[in-house]
């Protein structure tokens, strides 16, 4: 094959479908192609681990899938780099480090950030992700021992909950430690009430406030202004207020569906740009209701995979098929967890092991290492 047969595809963000993706030609390579991968970490968060992490029952380093590695075994070239802009009609990206590159094919895995809220100059707000940030915050505060310390965290979904849970159990033993969630709406309000109450519980078991319909306007240095007049004192807030669309979209010309992320067909393409495509939390199909969690991300990949494979050869694309059914798995800070389903739930111990095996699994399955080459 010659060079100029060569088509170069460029994988921006190392999300849970461009690993899928990774881990495919980790098996079967795909040299007659040019792929890169791009992102700043050389390593990506497995978020279903990530409360684990902060609760102190897992490494670090159990819970990351290695890009690098991966891209090694996959024959892929991985930069570690950010994109920071798209500029689609010129098949070019621009990357953090100054330079442009051409591509004939680009697919986005880029995730979500969280939703802002107004701040204050001089506010301590830490979103959860990226998942380093928030980590080094954690361990910030912990250097500075023996300090009284009022922590928020703002949310009232999953990701919200498990947080709050698992710094309540990492800070079982320092009282001075007081921790707050709180949140617009109903905790765990898309779950039963059945999944909510077990969320109360364990909020009350590890001593986390919780604070309902309570919604924060504003953060300030010291405090929280809620609705209703009200304040909250804090010195750490820490948002877990669900998916917003990342930077990067505000400075990539492809169409972009109402909520702001990238609008895609049934296959994943792009609406406007028939040689991009996107997955996972950062793309949106306005004919479908597709929730920002890891569990779509995952479902997406082996179709992201095939599609773009087959875009690169020619060959017509499939469609992506949404079930709405997913297990929840809400780890509840003390290695107990919730599992919900369809307006299910249940909770207990037996289901943080049962979840810890299925994390561990996961991993596992992404655990390529380069060296065994
Ligand atoms: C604490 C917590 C727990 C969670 N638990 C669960 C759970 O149990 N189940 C569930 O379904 N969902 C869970 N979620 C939600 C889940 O993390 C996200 O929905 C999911 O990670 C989205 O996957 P993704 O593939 O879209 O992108 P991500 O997994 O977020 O990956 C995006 C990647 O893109 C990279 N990137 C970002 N911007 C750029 C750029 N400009 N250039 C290059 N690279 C870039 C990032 O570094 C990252 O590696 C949780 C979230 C949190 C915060």
């Amino acid at each position: 094959m010659s060079d100029a047969s060569k088509k170069t595809l460029l994988l921006i963000g190392g999300g849970n479908a461009h690993v899928e993706l990774l881990r495919q030609l980790a098996i079967e390579p795909a040299p007659q192609h040019d792929i890169a991968l791009f992102d700043p970490a050389p390593s990506v968060w497995f978020s279903a681990m990530l409360p684990g992490v902060i609760a102190g029952h897992y490494q670090p380093s159990a819970a990351k899938i290695n890009l690098w590695a991966l891209c090694q075994r996959a024959r892929v070239r991985f930069i570690q780099a950010s994109i920071t802009e798209v500029i689609a009609d010129l098949q070019r990206v621009k990357v953090s480090t100054g330079e442009s590159h051409f591509y004939d094919y680009l697919s986005l895995d880029i995730g979500s950030i969280s939703r802002p809220i107004p701040a204050t100059p001089g506010s301590y707000v830490v979103p959860v992700k990226p998942t380093d940030t928030l980590l080094s915050a954690i361990a910030e505060r912990e250097s500075i021992r023996s300090t009284s310390l009022k922590l928020s965290v703002v949310g009232g979904g999953a990701s919200a909950v498990e947080i709050a849970l698992a710094l309540a159990y990492r800070w079982r033993d320092a009282p001075e430690k007081k921790i707050t969630l709180v949140t617009e709406g109903a905790l765990l309000s898309e779950f039963s009430s059945r999944a909510a109450a077990a969320a109360r519980t364990a909020c009350k078991r590890l001593g986390v406030a919780v604070q309902e319909d309570m919604r924060v306007e504003q953060i300030e240095p010291t405090r929280l202004r809620l609705s209703g007049n009200k304040q909250l004192e804090t010195q750490i807030t820490i948002l877990a207020t669900g998916a917003a669309p990342p930077e990067l979209l505000s400075k990539i010309n492809v169409q972009l569906a109402d909520d702001g992320y990238v609008a895609v067909n049934s296959g994943l393409q792009s609406r406007s740009h028939k040689n991009v495509f996107a997955a996972g939390d950062c793309a949106t199909n306005p004919k479908l209701v597709v929730p920002k969690s890891r569990v779509y991300a995952v479902r997406q990949g082996p179709l992201l995979a095939s599609n773009l494979m087959a875009m690169m050869r020619g060959k017509s694309l499939e469609s992506y098929v949404h079930d709405e059914k997913a297990l929840s798995l809400i780890s509840l800070g003390d290695k107990r967890a919730i599992a919900a389903r369809n307006g299910w739930s249940v909770s207990g111990s037996w289901l943080w092991h049962w979840k810890n095996r299925v994390d561990q699994k996961w991993i596992e399955h992404y655990a390529f290492d380069a060296e065994k080459r």
